[in-house]
């Protein structure tokens, strides 16, 4: 899979994948059907963590607005970024059908940090950024972005999928050759991420790793269930943002 890095920590033939996928992003039974399948165990996983009715919340990496949407059926205040336009645009769409007011901007995580610090713009209360990490160049680079992002005190969320013999066979030959449940070439092996190296990039940005899950696949159900131990394929991790110490405070 070839790879077209920009400037900025952007692999534009990665996201140029989800260009060409995103009309049929709200279709259930598309190549974005396991989004939908585990979107609510991943909206209710964070609203269990931190409650998110009247928050602010921005989704990085948001792409049509799956997450975005349930966060803000559930009373949050959306921000949502991606580097695809036609993700984005399907995503105001399909926001107004369903009667939401939510903030869709064409960013990098790293630039809307720049421009929210440079106009001393308060951190948002919740960060979610969901199955982006494995297509970016440099993840420990987003994971600091959202660092800046969240106000002290803030929670972050982050998925992704483990790289392991399992992860290879359920993610890669079962979704995208078995199964067709995903177009092959959607995650190339080396850029999926161990829990462990997750972790260190989040603790490397001064977050604290709080909670982590795993996201199950049974296929012979068809369905996916939360589990607490099993991160050996899809997972999600909870982080922290410390708050303020007192002299930190007063500066
Ligand atoms: N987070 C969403 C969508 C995941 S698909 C969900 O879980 O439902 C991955 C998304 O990341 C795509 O929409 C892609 O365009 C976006 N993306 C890839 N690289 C990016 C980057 N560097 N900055 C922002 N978005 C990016």
């Amino acid at each position: 899979m070839s790879t077209q890095q920009t400037d900025e920590n952007v692999d534009a033939a990665e996201v140029a994948k989800f260009e060409a996928l995103a009309t049929r992003w709200w279709d259930a039974n598309s190549e974005f059907k396991p989004l939908h399948d585990f979107n609510p165990l991943r909206a209710n996983w964070i609203d269990k963590h931190s409650p998110v009715a009247e928050k602010t919340l921005l989704d990085v990496g948001c792409g049509g607005g799956i997450l975005s949407e349930s966060m803000a059926h559930r009373g949050a205040l959306v921000s949502g970024i991606d580097m695809g336009a036609t993700p984005l645009e399907i995503a105001r769409l399909h926001a107004i059908e369903s009667g939401l007011d939510i903030d869709y901007q064409l960013s990098t995580a790293e630039k809307l940090a720049e421009n929210r610090s440079a106009n001393n713009a308060p951190g948002f209360d919740i960060v979610t950024c969901l199955e982006m990490l494995e297509h970016v160049p440099d993840p420990g680079s987003v994971i600091n972005a959202c660092a800046n992002l969240v106000k002290p005190g803030g929670d972050l969320y982050f998925s992704t999928i483990n790289r392991n013999p399992k992860s290879f066979l359920f993610a890669i030959v079962g979704a995208e050759y078995l199964l067709n449940l995903l177009p092959k070439g959607t995650h190339s092996y080396a850029n999926l991420i161990r829990p462990s190296e997750l972790s260190s990039w989040i603790r490397a940005a001064g977050l604290q790793v709080n909670h982590m899950t795993g996201l199950v696949y049974n296929p012979l159900s068809k369905k996916y269930r939360l589990h607490a131990s099993d991160v050996s394929v899809n997972y999600m991790i909870h982080a922290t943002k410390p708050h303020l110490t007192e002299s930190e405070t007063d500066s």
